[in-house]
């Protein structure tokens, strides 16, 4: 996807400071942080949503997540606690549509949510 900015930035064509990156995940900061530890992990592919999710995409989407809690490690708030989002289509609240993870932590989260 040659306009999508998250591609970009798994290609390393777009720069940002790059927290973790392999073969098929990326992670990086949050460009408008809403916590004080706010990181984005993304599938290197281009996903656009869960919606677009196939069976193949077991592996990855389980990957994606390891990689969120080795992040929370590293950042020091695992023990304290974080809060994982996917945010999906319109009502969702999703504005990049390329798959990713928000780890958010470092702070009470705010309950209810919704
Ligand atoms: P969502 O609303 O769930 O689609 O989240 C998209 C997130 O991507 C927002 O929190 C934005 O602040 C973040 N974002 C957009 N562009 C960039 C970028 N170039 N680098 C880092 N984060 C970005
Ligand atoms: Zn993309």
């Amino acid at each position: 996807m040659s306009d999508c900015v998250f591609c970009k930035i798994a290609s390393g064509e777009a720069s940002t400071r790059i927290l973790y990156r392999d073969e098929s995940v990326t992670a990086f900061p949050d460009i408008h942080p809403l916590a004080p530890t706010h990181l984005l992990i993304i599938p290197n592919k281009h996903i656009a949503s869960v919606n677009d999710l196939e069976p193949d995409d077991e592996y990855l989407m389980g990957h994606l997540i390891l990689t969120a809690r080795q992040l929370a490690r590293e950042q020091g708030i695992d023990e304290s606690g974080y809060r994982l989002i996917t945010n999906t289509g319109v009502n969702g609240g999703q504005t990049v549509f390329h798959l990713h993870l928000h780890l958010l932590g470092g702070q009470r989260m705010k309950y209810p949510m919704g």
